[in-house]
């Protein structure tokens, strides 16, 4: 079922609250792959309804044409729910809809989650995530909303909006899901041919390599390690490669053994722009 409004949306979830069901919220862009039917798979085992927003939030873009060229297909993805699981309800809303006609964003204090990687590489980037993310969860009022560790650093700053936003909403972070050469799903991915696809697995070799090197060798070593990787594989343009805490995800070139690091990548196949991160210490 697709639902489009707010009114017709808050309605529905109202009537399945009174039946004491539990609302999970999966917040998507559409252009729906394995890695989201794995996040609500994740969802049902904590929750009896699962809402899957379907919307492409013009507020988290900063580039333009990455924007325009977002895949996008309501019906695909609408047969697709169906099939997998028909007691899921998509909320499809328009921008005017989700924004009142103003189509922008609120800025959130963050700290120091959002002030590296994808934070310093997309200006604006985590405000249009939190603006829309807000409006959702008032809209839908969930128990729970389920992101993926794909995007971790979005995972941390939206556990820190509901903080600081005061939502009562729990946020379940879900594991990364991959295709068999280990290469995360993305809604991205749409846009790649064969041969890029096959490229693009150095993302995840990279990340096994320095998971591998984490215990022997210091990180500057494997920062060096890793780059000399991409500069050796001219086809993909390595836009950063960071190891964080994931405590502050701040870059650091220090090991503290108490700490818990991933390390982050951002890379560009094409005109294709992929992230993705691993756990490197746990
Ligand atoms: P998106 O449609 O790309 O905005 O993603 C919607 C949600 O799905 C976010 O919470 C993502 O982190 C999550 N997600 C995207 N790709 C994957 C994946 N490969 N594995 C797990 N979760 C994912």
């Amino acid at each position: 079922m697709v639902i489009e409004t707010k009114k017709s949306l808050s309605d529905f979830i109202e009537s399945e609250k009174k039946e004491k069901k539990i609302i999970g919220l999966v917040p998507t862009m559409g252009a729906l792959h394995d890695g989201h039917l794995s996040l609500i798979d994740f969802a049902y085992e904590f929750c009896d309804l699962v809402v899957v927003s379907v919307f492409v939030n013009p507020t988290q873009f900063n580039n333009p044409t990455d924007l325009d060229k977002y895949p996008r297909n309501l019906q695909k993805d609408e047969a697709l729910l169906t099939t997998h699981n028909s007691k899921t309800v998509i909320f499809a809303p328009s921008a005017e809809e989700v924004y009142a006609g103003k189509i922008q964003s609120e800025s959130y204090d963050f700290g120091s989650i959002v002030k590296f990687m994808e934070g310093e590489f997309r200006t604006g980037h985590f405000d249009g995530v939190g603006s829309v993310l807000k409006r959702l969860f008032d809209i839908v009022k969930p128990h729970k909303a389920f992101f993926g560790e794909k995007d971790f650093q979005q995972l941390m700053a939206v556990k820190k909006l509901v903080e600081i936003t005061n939502q009562e909403v729990e946020i379940i972070g879900c594991p990364t899901s991959r295709n068999e050469f280990g290469l995360a799903q993305s809604s991205r991915n749409f846009r790649l041919n064969d041969d890029e696809l096959k490229l693009a697995e150095i993302i995840h070799k990279a990340l096994t390599k320095a998971k591998l090197m984490f215990e022997d060798s210091d990180f500057e070593t494997i920062i060096a390690e890793i780059k000399t990787m991409f500069e050796n594989e001219k086809k993909v343009e390595l836009e950063y490669f960071s190891i964080a805490s994931e405590a502050d995800l701040t870059p650091t070139k220090i090991k503290d053994k108490n700490q818990k690091y991933r390390a982050f990548i951002a890379a560009f196949v094409g005109e294709v722009r992929l992230i993705d991160n691993m756990a490197l210490n746990y």
